[in-house]
């Protein structure tokens, strides 16, 4: 990595691994950029919604995709997601976003549009980048692979006491469903589906602190870059 100087990491996994949390502390502690392409697929899965379109309209997804011009800014070091110039950081957090981009995001038209705007990105800044397919589609040289997972009961845990904080009340077998399915269809899809890139490095956060993740991540990192 000596002989380039940007540093593209890579972090794959499924959802509830602790990517995003992982991803921002490590890109703030190398001072790179962090950017969160999921939020990027909520943001176009937001813009269907907002037009009305369905999960079948295949041909209305693509033909809209065309219309949606997404793009992200980071203002003290937290990623804003602009959707036609609007700011939606604050409106693609729930449910309904989440399973549209579930969806939306097995379309190739979306998937081109946004790889396509991450891999330009990667080319202007050092940064952190997390998916589902950055070490295997979008930055296949990337210097530093990480693919996170933990269990999904594990993972249910940490989402129902996330939700319990904030004071929704909610059922962690109903949650562990839900883990498993989105799993099933980010793993099975076609295109780009969800899977450790060859050379990545495997990370089980099942056991581990966040603390103690971001620690193995930084020092994976860093021995890379002294090599
Ligand atoms: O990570 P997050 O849950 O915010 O992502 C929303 C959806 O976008 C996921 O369910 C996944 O299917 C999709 N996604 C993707 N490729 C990425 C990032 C997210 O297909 N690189």
């Amino acid at each position: 990595m000596n002989d380039s100087k940007l540093v593209s990491v890579a972090i794959d996994g499924p959802a509830g691994a602790g990517k995003s949390t992982i991803a921002k502390q490590v890109a703030k502690e190398k001072g790179y950029i962090y950017v969160d392409t999921g939020a990027m697929y909520r943001a176009m899965a937001l813009y269907l919604i907002r037009e009305g379109i369905g999960y079948n309209e295949k041909e209305r997804i693509e033909e809209a995709c065309t219309r949606a011009d997404i793009s992200i800014d980071h203002v003290n070091g937290e990623q804003i997601v602009l959707l036609n110039g609007e700011n939606v950081n604050s409106l693609i957090r729930t449910e309904e976003v989440g399973n549209m981009a579930s969806v939306s995001s097995t379309n190739p038209k979306v998937r081109e549009k946004l790889v396509s705007l991450q891999q330009k990105l990667a080319e202007k800044r050092s940064l952190v980048m997390d998916g589902r397919d950055i070490g295997t589609v979008v930055l296949p040289n990337a210097g530093v692979k990480i693919y996170l997972t933990a269990s999904s009961a594990i993972r249910a845990k940490r989402r129902y006491e996330e939700l319990l904080a904030k004071g929704v009340s909610c059922d962690i077998n109903e949650i562990e469903k839900d883990i498993i399915e989105r799993d099933k269809r980010d793993m099975n899809r076609e295109i780009s589906p969800l899977k450790q890139a060859k050379d990545a490095i495997l990370v089980d956060s099942s056991n581990l602190s966040i603390e103690e993740v971001k620690e193995k991540i930084l020092s994976i990192i860093n021995n890379k870059e002294g090599m």
